[in-house]
């Protein structure tokens, strides 16, 4: 896979040399390159900003530098080889939420070119242009506002990247995660362990010393429902009650949930302590 990605502080995407990102470059898993947003100006202060038509606060990402940095960076790839085509995401507070489906989704694409901003934005014009003819994704990583869009965009790589094949040293490592699609989907993960047995007078549950394959797997999913109900009961009220079995609706039932007059699954006694 291809990422480029062009900012005004390549500095900041250092830690995509380390870890996991690191290494599939180091592989040739991962193709990173990072481009200084300010290569593309042509004044002597090399400006990428200016002021809000209409006013207001802040300072508005020009179009041209991002324009001229989009053009020479989509003409390197797709030179020679007609279908390479990017997918430009953007990284915004007012974009769709990013979650690990999408991750799934832009783990499948050949190329990403990611356009971190900072002051208030891009001119809208740009999302516009290359959305006439590329697929962007404008995407938000969390409901709160950052200085710029590096941070977002370490995030996103990082998420993207361990889903690629040979990336991870395990590949079912990604199979349980909160959020991986399959038969956990809606439910976060629940807690782990490793040795020792005992530490500082805590144990681990007995049944995971058990080696009942079955029984493991039952309370793993208990200890999902315990931790989602407590932490994110959106994603059960949500989830089709059909992808509950028996022992699902066991466990919700301890745990003070029920299903409501359509069915859906949500709180019907006082909160159960985790
Ligand atoms: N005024 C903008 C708004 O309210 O939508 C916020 C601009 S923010 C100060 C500057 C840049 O940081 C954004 O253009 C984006 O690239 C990045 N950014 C900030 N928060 C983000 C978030 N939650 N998700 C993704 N990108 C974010």
């Amino acid at each position: 896979m291809r990422l480029d990605v062009v900012t005004i502080f390549p500095e900041y995407l250092e830690p995509l040399n380390v870890s996991l990102v690191g290494k599939a470059r180091a592989r040739g898993q991962l193709d990173v390159r990072v481009h200084d947003l300010r290569e593309w100006t042509h004044d002597k202060h090399n400006t990428v900003d200016d002021t809000p038509y209409g006013g207001g606060p802040g300072m508005v990402m020009k179009p041209e530098p991002w324009g001229e940095a989009l053009d020479a960076i989509i003409e390197s790839g797709t030179s020679g080889t007609e279908d390479a085509r990017p997918t430009i995401v953007v990284p915004t507070p007012s974009g769709e939420p990013f979650t690990q489906e999408i991750a799934v989704e832009l783990a499948e694409k050949p190329w990403l070119v990611f356009t971190p901003a900072r002051y208030e934005g891009i001119d809208r014009r740009v999302i516009e242009e290359y959305g006439d003819h590329y697929d962007v994704r404008e995407l938000s990583i969390g409901d709160y506002v950052l200085a710029g869009g590096e941070a977002p965009v370490l995030v996103m790589v990082e998420a993207v990247a361990r889903l690629l094949p040979g990336v991870l040293g395990n590949a079912e490592s990604h199979r349980d995660d909160s959020f991986a699609p399959g038969a956990m989907a809606d439910l976060l993960e629940g807690p782990v362990y490793t040795k020792p047995p005992e530490w500082r007078g805590r144990g681990i549950p007995d049944v995971l010393l058990s080696g009942h394959h079955g029984k493991i797997a039952r309370w793993r999913r208990d200890e999902a429902f315990r931790r989602t109900t407590a932490n994110r009961p959106d994603l059960i009220e949500r989830t089709d009650p059909a992808a509950f079995d028996k022992k699902d609706r066991e466990m919700l039932s301890i745990l003070g949930w029920g299903p409501g007059e359509d069915g859906r699954f949500g709180r019907v006694a006082p909160d159960v302590e985790e």
